[in-house]
């Protein structure tokens, strides 16, 4: 027999057919009439499909009757027209198995709502509820998404290191790789830990960034881009950090500051785009039960539909002294801007994405081009409302001697990147490129205030279970 998924079943295309459905039961009721309704959901989609169990089933009241939120159970039956409401069909049961019990007495997943704090505590079961379903579909679309937008543009996808001896972002946070044993290590008391002992002979750490490879490959393919996992120490217990998250790093050789803008707004603009065509029941569901104004699906589509802002800092700097509210941190130029002005801009004064370009360079890495004020670079953030920052990036510095001084300024030891320096003494180009954080993308789509319930199994500061 044909077995078939609770999506497709749900369609009234299927009405008429005898298949099978495998799933897990979400609830059971059990009529006077003597026969049971029990809904069951896959995972293929939002919906249920509801079952109807009659008396003359041969285990009705041995087993059918004794089902419980979280079995798991095989259908057999012909998919009918449904006279219920907002269901266009249901299944008439001739066989049901049951593959395994869930103890009501024990199994967490009951009827009354959770709170999100609390299904992080059962992350191995919460993606059986109907968020988390929704989060994984919508988080796969987008991952599909991303590379279909960069396939068709023919940009190649590379895969660079996870484990790397370069600071990326030359400021720390890094998490540190080593086979050293550091209980013995602390026993001895060493003072000098000697690196030739470690597996890679030097200080290597968790990536924070593919950046700095990716450049090399767009200095010598083009159009590259990058989409795995980065990892960052950032001892900051935010809604919008995690310790490990996955990010998208394009990277394009002959090309500037305003070809990065461009790439990034068409980029985010697809990705909303099919998540809003292709999950639209998903959506449906996070615009009514998660987002708090309910206006999600019609944020979406507007943002599909209108430019992105594009303001220099110095003029972002001059609208938030203006403003008519008490910052925490005080504004002035040359600050690297806070969450809170980030998203006074973007939600309160222009009330839809912004790209900020041309920061102050004392508070943005080396890599990134000078401007000709000498006080400025060629930097990019693109902000959201609700998410505030979701893109960093930048036109990089392709000039030797601008790029050398920047390092020294910043202290870093230009022999420790003597590969990246290699790219500007060899058939240097202007190139550009910038990050997307995954998980910021699927908070925006589904309005998930918190960024530890759009990862299967967050990591953040003292908490690695699972
Ligand atoms: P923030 O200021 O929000 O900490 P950042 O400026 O340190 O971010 P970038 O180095 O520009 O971030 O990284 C590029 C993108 O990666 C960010 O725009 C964001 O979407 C994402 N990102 C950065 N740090 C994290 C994190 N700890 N958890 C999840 N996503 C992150
Ligand atoms: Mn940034």
């Amino acid at each position: 027999m044909e077995k078939i998924s609770v999506k497709d079943a749900r369609d009234e295309s299927s009405i008429g057919s005898t298949c099978q459905l495998q799933g897990w039961v979400r609830t059971r009721r059990d009529s006077k009439a003597g026969f049971s309704f029990i809904e069951i959901n896959d995972g293929s989609s939002q919906g249920n499909i509801q079952i109807i169990a009659e008396a003359a089933l041969e285990n009705y009241e041995s087993e059918v009757r004794q089902l419980t939120a979280g079995c798991s159970i095989s259908v057999e039956g012909e998919i009918k027209e449904s006279g219920g409401r907002g269901q266009k069909t249901e299944m008439l049961a001739q066989k049901i198995c049951v593959y395994g019990w869930a103890d009501p007495e024990t199994y967490p997943l009951q009827k009354k709502r959770h709170s999100m704090e609390k299904l992080r505590e059962w992350a191995h079961l919460r993606p059986r509820t109907n968020t988390f379903g929704a989060v994984a579909r919508v988080r796969n679309c987008i991952c599909n998404s991303i590379h279909q937008f960069y396939q068709e543009q023919g940009f190649l996808y590379i895969n660079t290191p996870v484990i790397t001896a370069s600071d990326c972002e030359g400021a720390g946070e890094m998490f540190q790789v080593t086979t050293m044993k550091l209980d013995e290590i602390a026993k001895q008391k060493i003072e000098n830990l000697n690196y030739r002992f470690d597996f890679f002979d030097k200080p290597s750490y968790l990536t924070v960034s593919g950046q700095l490879e990716a450049e090399t490959y767009a200095c010598a393919l083009g159009k590259v881009y990058t989409f795995g996992p980065t990892f960052r120490a950032e001892n900051s217990n935010t809604s919008r950090h995690l310790a490990e998250f996955w990010m998208i790093e394009p990277e394009v050789a002959f090309a500037d500051l305003n070809d990065n803008m461009d790439l990034a707004e068409k980029f985010l603009k697809r990705i909303f785009a099919d998540a809003l065509s292709k999950c639209s029941e998903d959506l449906e569901f996070f615009n009514e039960r998660i987002d708090e104004t309910k206006s999600l699906i019609e944020r979406l589509s507007t943002i599909v539909e209108s430019e992105f802002v594009r303001l220099p800092y110095t003029e972002a700097v001059e609208i938030l002294l203006k403003a008519d509210v008490k910052f925490d941190y005080a504004v002035e130029w040359g600050i690297d801007l806070q969450s809170e002005h980030e998203r006074y801009l973007t939600e309160k004064h222009f009330e839809k994405p912004v790209i900020l370009f041309d920061y102050p360079k004392t508070i943005k890495p080396f890599y990134m081009y000078c401007n000709d004020d000498d006080k400025t670079v060629r930097a990019m953030d693109v902000l959201v409302p609700g998410v505030g920052e979701i893109i960093g990036g930048s036109q990089r510095e392709h000039r030797l001697d601008i790029l050398e001084s920047r390092m020294k300024d910043q202290d870093l030891d230009i022999n420790d990147y003597w590969w990246y320096t290699d790219l500007r003494k060899y058939g240097t180009v202007p190139h550009a490129g910038f990050g997307l954080g995954l998980e910021r993308a699927v908070q925006f789509v589904t309005s998930m205030s918190n960024i530890r319930d759009v990862i299967p199994f967050p990591r953040t500061p003292g908490n690695a279970e699972f």
